[in-house]
């Protein structure tokens, strides 16, 4: 077991091991339910572990009820020569995801109303989903539709819908401290990276580094179909949300973009201040935005009823990139690095909400004589950056016992982890107590 460091070693390898994770699971055709799911958790198993709960159809959970589950193991459309001009084979992409099964034969155009296409990008398939209105349907390229010709097409689409489960998985790392922190990302997209692989790509990682920690609190990771799959769970363990006191949903983490963090229901939780320091602390572009009641599932987390501090830390949010819910978001799109970058940012996050102690200033009075003690030898000796005598007096000043360090460094402008060097120099000399809460 070791410390949790401010600095992650070996980024770079780290940001390809995701990578490399990501192209193990970017075949997979996922849904909201079904054996695409069952598939994606058990090679997050192989790296952490992982316990994975099925939920039957026809559940209730609050206002929902658990759908049918969705399998499909093959898909085309072909013409009356017997060419396959649309195949689920070359991309999964292809089908309306939860098509409920056809087989027909169809002219031109009547088959039209079950194409979705993608004009302003003709060259992308557009990703699209009937989860809860039975319907089926075809994507592709609109250059590839506007060379359709007329003619008699068969259409299959072999699939099924019945009953079955919803399956989802759960990682718990114990602290000890029993308040948690909730880490959420959603496995229900088939072949799309930055909208749905980087987030679980990331927090299997982040599950793996943690549980090679030592820590205050303990971590929960979700590895859940979106909406439903937070709503489920939620159902499922309402008893045990009040020990969640801070949380981020993990989705499009990998995109080139600078990073975006959207705040919590409150605004003003722990992880809003602390991720707002790291990003401040990162001398990197960012965004901050207020929450709104849209997107991921921090809008479940986050409902009147539940109210959790949970907000999202992404690189470009859902949406905001073309490549958004279409076949180019892929496994070019999302690079090594940028997964790096988003990982480092996370880790200081949980470095933050660990280290975050109150101290208690004992020597009140006057300004203590830091040279007698060594303290600017201590200064001299370290990297410029690591300690400082401004961090010094301002951790000694403002610890009267009702500061935390992560307050300090917000009111100061220094970096957290200047502060968090200056508290353990105080300490190591006998001029700071942590408090004990
Ligand atoms: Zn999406």
């Amino acid at each position: 077991m070791s410390e949790i460091s401010y600095f992650l070693n070996n980024l770079d390898e780290k940001g390809k091991e995701m990578h490399n994770l990501m192209k193990d699971l970017y075949p997979i055709c996922r849904s909201i339910t079904g054996n695409g799911v069952r598939e994606t958790l058990k090679i997050i198993k192989k790296v952490i572990p992982l316990e994975i709960r099925e939920i039957p159809t026809g559940t209730k959970v609050f206002d929902w009820t658990i759908p049918k589950e969705w399998n499909i193991k093959d898909a085309y459309i072909k013409n009356s020569k017997g060419e396959k001009i649309v195949d689920f084979k070359e991309s999964n992409v292809h089908v309306l995801n939860y098509s409920v099964p056809v087989h027909k034969k169809m002219s031109l155009k009547s088959l039209k109303n079950n194409l979705y296409t993608l004009p302003d990008y003709p060259d992308w398939i557009p990703y699209l989903t009937s989860y809860y209105q039975e319907n089926w349907g075809f994507c592709m390229t609109h250059k590839q539709f506007e060379g359709l010709e007329e003619d008699v097409y068969e259409v299959v689409i072999d699939s099924s819908l019945e009953n079955g489960h919803l399956t989802y998985g759960e990682t718990y790392i114990e602290g000890s401290d029993e308040n948690e922190v909730l880490f959420s990302s959603y496995i229900c997209h088939p072949s799309l990276c930055n909208d749905n692989l980087s987030g679980p790509v990331l927090l299997t990682y982040l599950a793996k580094q943690l549980a090679e920690s030592d820590l205050n609190y303990s971590y929960r990771f979700l590895f859940i179909p979106e909406a439903i799959g937070a709503i489920t769970w939620l159902n499922l363990n309402e008893q045990k949300t009040f020990r969640i006191k801070s949380g981020l949903v993990a989705t499009c983490v990998g995109d080139p973009g600078s990073l975006t963090y959207k705040k919590t229901r409150e605004g003003n939780s722990m992880i809003d201040k602390v991720v707002e320091k790291v990003l401040m602390d990162s001398d990197e572009p960012y965004e901050i935005i207020d929450f709104f009641p849209d997107g991921s599932d921090e809008r479940q987390y986050c409902s009147p009823g539940f109210n959790l501090p949970v907000g999202s830390l992404m690189r470009t949010i859902y949406g905001k990139f073309p490549e958004y819910h279409t076949s180019a978001d892929n496994l070019d799109f999302v690079k090594p690095e940028y997964l790096a970058n988003t990982l480092e940012k996370y880790i200081k996050v949980i470095y933050i909400l660990e280290k975050n102690k109150k101290f208690l200033n004992l020597n009140p009075k006057c300004e203590p004589q830091l040279g007698r003690r060594g303290l600017y030898e201590m200064i001299g000796s370290q990297k410029k950056e690591d300690l400082t005598i401004s961090a010094l007096f301002w951790v000694l000043n403002l610890s009267d016992g009702s500061n935390s360090l992560l307050d300090i460094s917000i009111r100061s402008g220094l970096r957290f982890n200047q502060i968090k060097n200056a508290a353990d120099s105080l300490v190591s000399k006998n001029l700071l107590e942590m408090v004990k809460e």
